[in-house]
């Protein structure tokens, strides 16, 4: 009763041994004990964030097959629901090397196979293999892995747009129904919440290094990946722009506050289009942004911030002319960043650059002296 109302998929009646000869309710007990306390663990794990998704779902995974040694194989796939493929992504399990070839095209015939079926109807599909098995060879293929029976089970992780399948093939006909299909389904509920979390972790990863107005890499970000820099010991030149609109408090008093948050969107965006994929972009607060070009030296440095700035002045922001017919202008602070200086130095270096452009009239790049 108590195992009832604990693990309400546990059978107590089934019985011992199955037509197929096997203990249906020694196989329930060790999935149950072994595979719970482990999926336990990990979503303690995934609730603080450790460790990838799928090194999370690879471990859930191994512990399923090595809990029973009639599990031959044990596979799980992302993806979207209207997929025209299914893989394996994760895979474990004596048979993995077969998982490694399986590539399952949508099409009419595979439609009906339990992979897409549990798709389409987000519900389990158990199967058989046997001599009516749809497609010759996989059918061939399951005989030679000694695969009898399949459970398709979906992965629908709550506030997570994937979807996902978990698949399991057992060495034994009706494998799946004789332990008890309620079992499996939970440890596929499990599953999608340790995805979910690792999801909703993401997401919150990506919110605390992103800007929300301009929703360009935020300064803590640009500072984590320049310490980074820093502590790979860059032996290519690094160059540094700092970047600070002109006159900006104008724009605000001007048109007001929504106009300035406009104003600095399609600023930010004027940036981005007009950079490299390779150069990175973060807004450094305010109305200032840093650009750092890997593997970039002065010159081409100066190049890059001329360009920057040419695209910032032709481009009407706000949609109109500001106070007084003024275009945006920026003005910039460019550095070398030499392998053994200090970050704080470097970005001292760049902002006296930026101020000494201010000083020189705005609406131009001023580079800093050599150290
Ligand atoms: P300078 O040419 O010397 O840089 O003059 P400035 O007016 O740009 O410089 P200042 O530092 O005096 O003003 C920056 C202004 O940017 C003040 C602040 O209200 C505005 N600002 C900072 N962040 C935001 C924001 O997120 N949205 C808007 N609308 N304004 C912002
Ligand atoms: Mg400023
Ligand atoms: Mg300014």
């Amino acid at each position: 009763m108590i195992l009832q109302s604990l693990m309400p998929w546990a059978r107590p009646h089934a019985p011992a041994l199955t037509a197929q000869g096997f203990d249906a309710r020694r196989e329930q007990s060790r999935l149950s004990t072994e595979v719970l306390r482990r999926a336990a663990h990990l979503l303690a794990m995934t609730a603080g964030d450790r460790g990838s998704a799928e090194q999370q779902v690879q471990q859930f995974c191994e512990t399923l097959a090595q809990a029973s040694p009639h599990l031959s194989l044990c596979w799980v796939w992302f993806g979207d629901a209207d997929a025209p493929v299914i893989k394996p992504h994760i895979v474990a399990g004596p048979a993995s090397n077969w998982a490694a070839e399986l590539h399952i095209p949508r099409n009419l015939l595979t439609e009906h196979g339990p992979a897409y079926k549990a798709l389409a109807g987000c519900a389990p599909e158990p199967f058989n293999v046997n001599a009516w098995s749809l497609y010759p060879p996989w059918r061939e293929a399951a005989r030679r892995h000694e695969v009898r029976s399949v459970l398709a089970l979906p992965l629908i992780p709550p506030m997570d747009p994937r979807r996902g399948l978990l698949v399991l093939y057992a060495d034994t006909p009706d494998y799946f129904t004789a332990v008890g299909q309620p079992l499996f389904e939970a440890l596929a509920e499990l599953m999608s919440t340790v995805l979910s979390n690792v999801a909703r972790n993401q997401q919150l990863a990506l919110a605390a290094r992103t800007d929300v107005l301009t929703g360009l890499p935020n300064r803590a970000h640009a500072q984590a990946e320049l310490l980074r820099l820093a502590q790979a010991e860059h032996h290519h030149p690094v160059s540094l722009l700092l970047i600070d609109l002109d006159h900006f408090k104008s724009i605000n008093d001007g048109h007001g506050h929504a106009v300035g948050d406009a104003v600095l969107v399609s600023c930010a965006a004027t940036l981005r289009e007009t950079l490299r994929r390779s150069d990175e972009l973060a807004r450094w607060g305010g109305e200032e942004f840093v650009v750092w070009l890997p593997r970039t030296g002065l010159d081409d440095a100066m190049c890059v911030a001329d360009k920057l700035r040419r695209a910032i002045s032709a481009r009407p922001h706000a949609g109109e002319l500001l106070p007084g017919g003024r275009r945006v202008t920026m003005s910039v602070g460019v550095a070398q960043w030499r392998a053994d200086e200090l970050l704080r130095d470097v970005l001292l270096r760049a902002d006296r650059a930026m101020y000494a452009a201010k000083n020189a009239g705005r609406d131009c790049a001023v580079l800093a002296p050599e150290l």
